[in-house]
């Protein structure tokens, strides 16, 4: 299926070819991308340089250890995960503190609030009147239904609660529900809401999973969810497989029906541990490049995979600067593992001094053929995200992020990122894509401060958020591709310099020249029919917007183009006068495009 995918998107790319732009571009790339004897500086050459650094037995050893434990904010698996990928780092010779004369350090911070968190420990429920028997159930927190108690669900105390099973219906008064057990296909979360928390029921079972879990062919997955901590309705919240709840869903209008349901867990008190690894770089004044993995949320590929990868990652590169099988890098490397959004935006509120670029790993490994997913590389907010066309814009089935024109901020990070990711597809057949800003990690964080950040995931994965993200859908050469691909980008943007910077440079004009021949490509396309043609009013207003769209790619580009200075962390180097000259003979041959493709529409 994912092959057939590409080939689609393959061939959509050749349906533009005959626009001269294209075939202008195309004939560059093939310049740019001809074997030279220098590729070994090159992003090529970092690919190659890295390759045997990352170790996946060494990854699968911490998802192996990881993944029994229900990883919530603070709670015991959390911790425990955290001191794994601690002990991990500690035998590849990280060293504990934080002082900045130490080179490579490992450090535990608390960040945030303190608040409640919450470990399942044993569970079931059943229907008992009339005798249907078990439905879902765990012995211990690694149980394979354990997702089946939604997050912040209260015990039930050694007994458990019977209580007669009532159907949800939006338009019932919730206090309709008090003393009862709520049945609905409403997300859980909006369940225990309006009857737990607005009509006193004890507690609801939802049988609600999102289009992307396919639930009509995914019968039994439990999706994993959370609701929010009431001390005082003290209540739960359940999900079923959609098997499952066809049992339930024949017999909850036959009028008795009584569930058993009997919940152990456990609240203790955190704040968000965040470990914190760093690889010092040789040129003190050059900024950090940031990693990052969110250690929340029990899945296996969301996001043990994410956590294991960089584990290794972080290790593997470690050893292999003081083993001389690379050069230490100029900028530092910084990997933060912790609760999602938290870690990273927390970790930026601390000072810790200039970041250059940020790399978020979340949701890596997943098997491409069992789970569907696509490996994606999410692009920083480009005109992509508001004007989304394809073939370059293809967004996944999370969908469309919130973006304004006036949030778009052009960097050559987006483009410099998917070159190394071509470079593995060509050389491995590895079906990676970029997909406009949608949003939803740590990327977030970054990007809320001015820092460019792009998002490696893998979606749709059919399982996501659902008890069957275990280690049985993970697929270990998908982290090795990410592993690779993103340890070349720290290497080579780790080191700079100006031979790189010209590098990045022609890989940004290229990717211009082509998306803005696309663009026009789309605009003629847009013009062209006879409804259009016809109508003055139309045309104008179609072509306002087309032209509107070619100047939002042609600003953001030339803003990419300008940020290739930064890739050079040294703002005194000889070499940065040529690099801003050839900036500016970039721009002005992007600008030259720019006109002849206004001119011609
Ligand atoms: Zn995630």
């Amino acid at each position: 299926m994912l092959s057939s995918v590409r080939r689609a998107r393959r061939e959509s790319n050749v349906l533009v070819l005959p626009s001269p732009w294209v075939v202008l571009a195309v004939c560059i790339s093939l310049a740019v991308s001809a074997p030279a004897p220098a590729a070994q500086a090159g992003l090529p050459g970092s690919l190659e340089a890295v390759e045997g650094i990352f170790d996946a037995d060494e990854a699968w050893d911490v998802l192996e250890a990881i993944d029994p434990y229900f990883r919530m904010r603070g709670n015991d698996g959390y911790l425990r995960s955290v001191q794994k990928i601690f002990l991990h780092l500690k035998d590849a010779g990280f060293s504990e503190g934080s002082a900045l004369e130490q080179l490579d350090t490992l450090e535990i911070r608390d960040f945030g609030p303190v608040r409640p968190a919450w470990t399942p420990l044993r569970a079931s429920f059943s229907v008992t009147t009339p005798a249907v028997g078990k439905l879902h159930g765990f012995d211990d927190e690694a149980g394979l239904e354990r997702t089946f108690v939604a997050v912040n669900s209260f015990p039930t105390g050694e007994a458990g609660i019977d209580a007669p099973l009532m159907r949800y219906e939006r338009s019932k008064p919730p206090e309709s529900y008090a003393g009862t057990i709520v049945v609905g296909d409403e997300p859980a979360e909006t369940l225990f809401r309006r009857s737990v928390q607005e009509g006193g029921a004890l507690g609801c079972i939802s049988s609600y999973l999102g289009d992307y879990n396919r639930p009509d062919e995914n019968r039994d997955a439990i999706r994993y969810c959370q609701i929010p901590y009431d001390e005082e309705r003290r209540g739960f919240a359940l999900n079923v497989s959609p098997n499952k709840y066809q049992v339930l869903d024949r017999l909850v209008d036959t009028g008795s029906v009584w569930a058993h349901v009997h919940i152990d867990a456990r609240f203790t008190d955190a704040r968000s541990r965040t470990l914190i690894a760093r690889i010092g770089g040789t040129q003190p004044s050059a900024g950090t490049i940031a990693f990052v993995a969110h250690l929340d949320e029990p899945g296996a590929n969301d996001n043990g995979s994410g956590v294991a990868t960089m584990a290794a990652m972080a290790s593997g590169y470690l050893r292999a600067i003081r083993e001389g099988r690379v050069e230490r890098p100029r900028r530092s490397l910084t990997f933060l593992w912790g609760t999602e959004f938290e870690c990273s935006r927390e970790w930026l509120a601390s000072r810790p001094g200039p970041v250059d670029m940020a790399l978020v790993i979340d949701m890596v490994g997943e098997d491409l053929q069992l789970t569907r997913a696509e490996p994606l590389v999410e692009r920083i907010p480009d005109p992509g995200a508001i004007w989304d066309r394809r073939p370059l814009d293809v967004h996944s089935e999370w969908g469309r992020g919130d973006v304004r024109e006036s949030d778009l901020h052009g960097t050559f990070v987006n483009d410099y990122v998917m070159a190394a990711m071509n470079i593995r597809r060509d050389a491995t057949d590895w079906p990676v894509r970029s997909n406009p800003y949608e949003g939803g990690s740590d990327h977030e964080s970054f990007l809320a401060r001015g820092i460019p950040s792009v998002l490696l995931w893998h979606f749709t994965d059919i399982y996501y958020h659902t008890n069957l993200d275990r280690l049985d859908k993970v697929d270990r050469q998908e982290m090795v591709h990410v592993a690779v691909t993103t340890l070349a980008l720290a290497h080579h943007f780790g080191m700079a310099g100006a031979e790189r910077a010209q590098e990045v440079l022609d890989i940004v004009l290229e990717a211009a020249r082509v998306r803005l021949a696309v663009e026009a490509e789309n605009a003629r396309a847009f013009l062209s029919p006879e409804v259009v043609r016809e109508n003055p009013a139309q045309f104008d207003r179609v072509m306002q917007r087309e032209r509107r769209i070619i100047l939002a790619w042609s600003r953001w580009y030339r803003e990419a183009l300008l940020s290739v200075v930064n890739f050079e962390p040294d703002t005194l180097s000889p070499e940065r006068l040529p690099l801003e000259e050839r900036i500016d003979a970039a721009l002005t041959e992007l600008r030259q495009v720019e006109h002849e493709i206004l001119e011609q529409l």
